[in-house]
């Protein structure tokens, strides 16, 4: 496929950039920058995930809705991998299987929004898209999308990534470990002109990689099958997952493994579905069974947080401990039910105490949500929370 046919097809969720010259001057930095990723590592992550994939490992991917800028985010790079950590040791001891820990991070920094504009006081400004886009502050200043932060979402990522190796037994580079130690990176694969940008070609095998992260997948919103995103993750050669909603169809879940792993080989790609406790139970089972009939072997990955969204009566964005654990539980029950393996979990979270989610163990309470709110996009488990859902998880799994 030639790049000109790539760039025709329509790109969903893409930033209009006022500032051509600025963008042309960026991507020519980040093609000459080197990957922040290595094809050795990624095909290490999708043995993992081939693992998981065949019912012999899980996947426990987490981190942050968003990342954003600053020093603060490296400050809690340490905790995520902490905690993401710890609940892997709970799921392993539970179930005798190996856990491929996987952060949405470094490179988690572009954001699908549900409208292009956002008004306030009669004032209409361009949407926040996540760090690597816009700023976050209600000012045309900040809202002009700005294609300069490329560069800035590459610098952070790369210091990210060393925080993360300095964290002493963690290894990002998979290579070698073998014993839980090791840890990778992942991110939805939003913004093309930064994707695009970092993709190199492996100099050994001569295969395209993305080199912005080892795992990268596509949301529920761009997951269109004659899409710029999907055309993209079938591009690489790197381990990719789809996001799957509610009203997604088991034709268009076929159609998905015939375009992004024709060849069918475990560990390719993951489904990570997103159904919400009050629906996953209908929704879900006739799409393991048909996908699991055509012989595939996808690796399915629960995200109980993207449709178990509420907005309180004072207009806070929230989900309730109660509502993820019941999508978890009902992830676990579909798939014995269907004979396939329940593959994992992937979860907005943090290490740090904040107020974002309802109940758990510190009982959070809807009155407590303002404390210390402070995720720049959707609610986060929180430490406690993240350790009540691993033991949750341990046990529906172990069972
Ligand atoms: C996300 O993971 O933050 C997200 C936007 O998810 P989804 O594409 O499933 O809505
Ligand atoms: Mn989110």
């Amino acid at each position: 496929m030639t790049t000109t046919a790539v760039r025709t097809l329509p790109a969903a969720q893409q930033p209009i950039w006022p500032d051509r010259d600025a963008l042309e001057e960026t991507v020519s930095r980040l093609r000459a920058l080197p990957a922040l990723v290595a094809p050795a590592e990624c095909d290490r992550l999708r043995g993992l995930l081939a693992a998981a994939a065949l019912g012999e490992g899980l996947l426990l991917q987490g981190g942050h809705c968003a990342e954003t800028f600053g020093e603060r985010s490296l400050q809690q790079v340490d905790g995520v991998v902490t905690t993401l950590r710890q609940m892997s040791e709970v799921l392993t001891r539970a179930t005798g299987l190996p856990v491929a820990g996987v952060g949405r991070m470094a490179g988690q920094y572009a954001k699908p929004r549900s409208k292009p504009v956002e008004t306030q006081d009669g004032l209409e400004l361009p949407a926040y898209r996540g760090d690597i886009v816009n700023g976050l502050a209600f000012t045309p200043e900040d809202r002009t999308p700005d294609p300069r932060r490329m560069e800035t979402a590459y610098r952070m990522s790369e210091a990210t990534l060393q925080r993360i190796t300095a964290l002493g037994a963690t290894s990002v580079s998979g290579l070698g470990a073998g014993d839980g130690s090791e840890f990778h990176v992942s991110h939805e694969a939003l913004l093309l002109d930064y994707e695009r940008a970092l993709v190199r070609i492996d100099p050994v095998t001569g295969r395209r990689y993305a080199g912005s992260g080892h795992l990268l997948w596509i949301g529920e919103r761009t997951r269109q099958l004659d899409g710029a995103h999907v055309d993209f993750a079938a591009s690489i050669a790197n381990p990719v997952a789809v996001k799957v909603g509610p009203t997604a169809t088991a034709d268009e879940l076929l159609a998905l493994t015939d375009l992004l792993d024709p060849d069918g080989e475990p560990g390719r790609l993951t489904f990570i579905t997103r159904m919400g406790a009050d629906r996953i139970e209908d929704v879900l089972p006739p799409l393991v069974q048909k996908v699991t009939a055509s012989g595939h072997p996808v690796l399915w990955v629960c995200d109980p947080m993207h449709g178990n969204t509420r907005v309180t009566d004072s207009g806070v964005k929230s989900r309730r401990v109660a509502d993820i654990a019941a999508e978890t539980r009902s992830f676990v029950a579909v798939h014995r039910d269907v004979g396939s393996h329940p593959g994992g979990l992937h979860l907005e979270m943090t290490g740090g105490h904040v107020t974002e989610c309802t109940g758990g163990t510190d009982r959070v309470s809807t009155e407590d949500l303002h404390r210390a709110y402070e995720s720049a996009c959707d609610p986060r488990l929180n430490r406690s929370q993240s350790i009540d859902l691993a033991f949750l998880a341990a046990e529906r799994w172990g069972e």
